[in-house]
């Protein structure tokens, strides 16, 4: 009887990467996903996201960035694919704002580098974005966007490559504890393995149950549009951009498929995946109004004509209490090792989860700085102060 040294539950973003770490290290693996990442129902749907060091979030999060950015650029390499494009990213609101002091702040540690633009420069650089005189914007320019599907296709890929046995559309039914071991059940077979990587993403609180993981599931509207003035928003002329009105946040016309805008605030809170309903006309509306009021060379004004936009998907947060991710092995069970709660910021980090979840599932330990994501710990707010 084979005994694999570790079982991937969820091959989306995180066990993903996790399946090619652990293959990297010629550990015996076996994934099992119930559906076929990359899809549009889970955590990775939209096709790109933000890749970014300006945390205000909290700082601890920039060197884990910097290790994350490495590791992009080394599968980006690999996979022959440039998985990170260093569009730069351009934060714009009142310098008082949480978002940029939190930035800022990353800046003054001398975490990472930005460039502060007054309204006037901001209209000048950008004619895209129309913006008050009493806004500033901070540019950090190593950040940039992640091609979702390429990764996730190309870390299965090479973990296929490495040994990994990955096998899609077959979901796991369950796994009994056995000392030393875990065998875990899906609806074609059992298998018996070390250790059981987590990383089942918005599906993580009903797989854990008896934990009783506090995570919100929320779900989120993207919006692409097919900008009035395209020269304005193609490739290379903006960076990724964000305005405050509930954290809205857009890409430039990546490769001529649409300007992708979103909001990182707000979503209607449901109990399960499964219930999340398509992107509908009323998920436009705040997002309309952002765009009519800071982007008037996407849509006309002074309403912004929703007939410029070309398509609306849903995607899915997996929300913890204070929004800052769990990385630990199970409290009472030391088999079990999982990822969750990724609060709507994670995909950057996914090459650093693969090294953080292999690190934990084959030595029980890492050196990677991630205490304060850690089960208790992540449970108190860690805000940073910025007075
Ligand atoms: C709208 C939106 C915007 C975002 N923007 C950014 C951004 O700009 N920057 C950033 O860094 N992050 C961003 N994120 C967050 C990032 O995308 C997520 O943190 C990341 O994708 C989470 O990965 P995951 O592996 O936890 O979940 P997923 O990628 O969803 O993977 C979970 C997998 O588990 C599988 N699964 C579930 N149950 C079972 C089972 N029983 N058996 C087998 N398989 C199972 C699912 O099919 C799924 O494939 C955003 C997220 C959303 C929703």
């Amino acid at each position: 009887m084979k005994v694999y040294d570790a079982v991937v539950l969820g091959l989306g973003t995180m066990g993903s990467a996790s399946a090619l770490e652990l293959s990297r290290r010629q550990a015996a693996v076996i994934g099992f996903d119930h559906l076929r990442p990359p899809h549009g129902v889970g955590s990775h749907g939209g096709g790109t996201r933000v890749f970014r060091a300006g945390y205000a979030e909290s700082p601890a999060y920039v060197p884990l960035v910097h290790r994350a950015s490495d590791l992009w650029e080394r599968l980006s390499q690999e996979f022959g694919t440039k998985l990170l494009t260093r569009s730069g990213l351009l934060t714009m609101g009142l310098e008082s704002s949480a978002a940029l002091c939190g930035i800022q702040h990353c800046a003054d540690l001398r975490l990472m580098q930005i460039d502060r633009l007054s309204a006037e420069e901001i209209q000048y650089r950008f004619p895209a974005f129309q913006v008050p005189d009493d806004f500033v914007g901070l540019l950090e320019t190593t950040a940039g966007w992640l091609d979702v599907d390429a990764a996730i296709l190309g870390m299965q890929k090479r973990a296929s490559e490495l040994g990994a046995e990955l096998c899609l559309d077959e979901g796991v039914t369950g796994w009994d504890m056995r000392p030393g071991e875990v065998v875990v059940r899906t609806a074609r077979r059992k298998v018996h393995a070390r250790r059981l990587v987590i990383t089942a993403g918005p599906w993580t609180t009903q797989i854990m149950r008896d934990l009783s993981i506090p995570i919100r599931i929320v779900r989120k509207t993207f919006v692409w549009f097919d900008p009035l003035l395209p020269a304005e928003f193609a490739e290379g002329a903006i960076p990724i951009f964000g305005f405050p009105p509930n954290s809205f946040y857009g890409f430039p016309n990546i490769r001529g498929e649409g300007v992708k805008v979103a909001e990182h605030l707000g979503g209607e809170e449901i109990a399960r995946p499964e219930e999340a309903w398509p992107a509908a006309e009323q998920d436009h509306a705040s997002i309309l109004e952002t765009v009519a009021r800071f982007l008037p060379g996407l849509a006309r004004q002074p309403l912004a004509d929703s007939q410029r936009i070309i398509k609306s998907a849903t995607c899915l947060y997996s929300m913890t209490p204070d929004e800052h991710f769990l990385l630990d092995v199970h409290p009472k069970q030391s088999s079990i090792v999982f990822a969750a709660g990724f609060s709507g910021h994670g995909f950057k980090f996914a090459p650093l989860i693969g090294e953080v979840m292999a690190d934990l599932a084959l030595e029980g330990e890492t050196q990677h700085p991630i205490d304060f994501l850690r089960w208790k710990e992540a449970r108190r707010p860690i805000k940073a102060d910025y007075s």
